[in-house]
C-alpha cells in the first residue's frame, strides 16, 4: 500500500478519548476505576426532548431537509440568539450540523487558505489544533494569564500578517473560567484593528455559576466578523445526538454550508425536530442540571482546596483545573494506575502543570475519587 495521508497521520489521537478508553479497558479487566476524564453531562436527555423526536419519527420525518438545517430549527435558534445572546442575525445565517465539533471543522474549511495562521488561546479543547491542520491552515498558540485566565495585551504579540482567526471558548473546557468583559473588549478591538475573524465556541453557555455570560457577537459590530458555535450535548445533555450549530456572516455560512453539503448533507432530520422542542420548550431541566453541577463544583473544589491542591477559577462548565506541582502527564498516570482515577492532563490541553477532573459524575462518585487523590 502507498503512504497514506501525512496530514492525518501527524495528528495525535484524542487524548481524553484515549484515557477515557484505558479507563473502560481496566474496568472491563476488573478494576473499580473511577473515571472523571469525560467531557459528558451524566443526565438523560428530558423526557420532553426525546418525544418530540420519537413523534418526529412516527410522523415520518425520515427524509432528507435543507442542507443548511431544518428551517424550523433555524428559526428557534435565532429568535435564541437575539433573545439571549443579544446577537443580531436571521435563520439565514444559521447553519446546524452534527455537533459543535462539525460546525468548527466546517468553519476551519469555510474560511482557512493554506499557511493561514489561526491563534488559538491556551488551555484550548484538544480539538481546535486538528480542525485547523485539516484546513491545511497553521495553528498558533497564546496562553491566557495563568493568575485568572483572561486575555491582556500580550495576544498582540501572536498577531502578524498572516493570523486569520482567533479561536476561543467561554466558559472554558477545561479550566471552567470565563471570560470577562475586559476580555471580551481587548479581543474585539484585536478582530477589529487586524481585520480578524473570531470562532467563539460558547458551548457551555448554560452551565454557569455566578457570572454573566457574553457573547462577543454581541459587541458593537462584532457579528459581522464572528462565527458564533453553540450546540445541545452540554446545555440539554444531548450529547449522542450530533446536533450543533453556527451564527455567522453570509460569504462565511454559504462556504460552510458547501462544505455540509459535501460532506454529511445535514443532521439527521428526526433529530433536529427533538433540537426544536429543546429551545422552545420548558427550560426548566437545564436549570435543575445547572443546579445540580453547582452543588457538585461546590463540594469539589472546596475538597480539592482541603487536601492541598490549588483550582482555577471555576465559573464554568463542569470541570476543576487542578494546579499540579510537577509533571501532570505523570500525576495523572499515578492516579489512574494506584488510585484507579482518571482524569485528564492539561498537557492534553496545551497546559502543562494541570490536571482536569470532570464533575459530570454523582456527588458520592466525587467523594470516593477525592478520598482516593488525597490517600496517594
Ligand atoms: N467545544 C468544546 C469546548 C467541547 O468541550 C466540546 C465537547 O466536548 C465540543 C465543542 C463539541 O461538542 P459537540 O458534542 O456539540 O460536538
Amino acid at each position: 500500500m502507498k503512504s497514506l495521508s501525512l496530514k492525518i497521520s501527524g495528528i495525535p489521537p484524542s487524548a481524553t478519548i484515549e484515557i477515557t478508553d484505558k479507563a473502560r479497558r481496566m474496568k472491563a479487566e476488573g478494576t473499580d476505576v473511577i473515571s472523571l476524564s469525560i467531557g459528558e453531562p451524566d443526565f438523560d436527555t428530558p423526557k420532553h426532548i426525546t418525544d418530540a423526536c420519537i413523534r418526529a419519527l412516527l410522523e415520518g420525518k425520515t427524509h432528507y431537509e435543507a442542507s443548511q438545517g431544518l428551517l424550523e430549527l433555524r428559526e428557534a435558534i435565532a429568535d435564541k440568539l437575539k433573545a439571549e445572546n443579544s446577537i443580531e442575525t436571521s435563520a439565514a445565517e444559521i447553519i446546524v450540523s452534527c455537533g459543535a465539533k462539525d460546525t468548527i471543522y466546517e468553519a476551519m474549511e469555510a474560511c482557512v487558505n493554506p499557511g493561514d495562521e489561526v491563534l488559538i488561546l491556551d488551555p484550548s479543547w484538544v480539538s481546535y489544533e486538528p480542525a485547523v491542520k485539516i484546513a491545511d491552515g497553521n495553528p498558533v498558540h497564546h496562553s491566557l494569564r495563568q493568575s485568572d485566565f483572561q486575555v491582556d495585551d500580550s495576544v498582540l504579540e501572536k498577531i502578524n500578517s498572516k493570523t486569520k482567526m482567533i479561536v476561543f471558548n467561554t466558559p472554558s473546557n477545561p479550566t471552567g473560567s470565563v471570560l470577562g468583559m475586559e476580555s471580551l473588549r481587548l479581543l474585539k478591538d484585536v478582530c477589529e484593528d487586524n481585520d480578524l475573524i473570531a470562532l467563539s465556541d460558547e458551548i457551555y453557555e448554560k452551565l454557569i455559576y455566578d457570572k454573566e455570560h457574553i457573547s462577543i457577537a454581541s459587541l458593537g459590530d462584532m457579528h459581522e466578523r464572528t462565527i458564533t458555535v453553540n450546540g445541545f450535548s452540554k446545555a440539554y445533555a444531548m450529547t449522542g445526538w450530533r446536533i450543533g450549530y453556527a451564527a455567522a456572516p453570509l460569504p462565511i455560512l454559504k462556504q460552510m454550508t458547501k462544505v455540509q453539503q459535501h460532506t454529511i448533507s445535514h443532521p439527521a432530520t428526526f433529530a433536529m425536530w427533538g433540537a426544536v422542542e429543546a429551545l422552545r420548550g420548558d427550560q426548566s431541566c437545564v436549570e435543575d442540571m445547572r443546579q445540580e453541577f453547582d452543588k457538585r463544583r461546590r463540594y469539589l473544589i472546596g475538597a480539592l482546596n482541603d487536601i492541598g491542591y490549588k483550582t482555577a477559577p471555576a465559573d464554568g462548565a463542569f470541570y476543576a483545573f487542578v494546579n499540579i506541582d510537577g509533571d501532570d502527564m505523570a500525576v495523572s498516570a499515578k492516579w489512574l494506575d494506584e488510585g484507579h482515577v482518571a482524569t485528564t492532563p492539561g498537557t492534553a490541553f496545551n497546559a502543562p502543570g494541570w490536571i482536569r477532573i470532570s464533575y459530570a459524575a454523582d456527588m458520592n462518585t466525587l467523594k470516593e475519587a477525592v478520598r482516593r487523590i488525597g490517600e496517594l
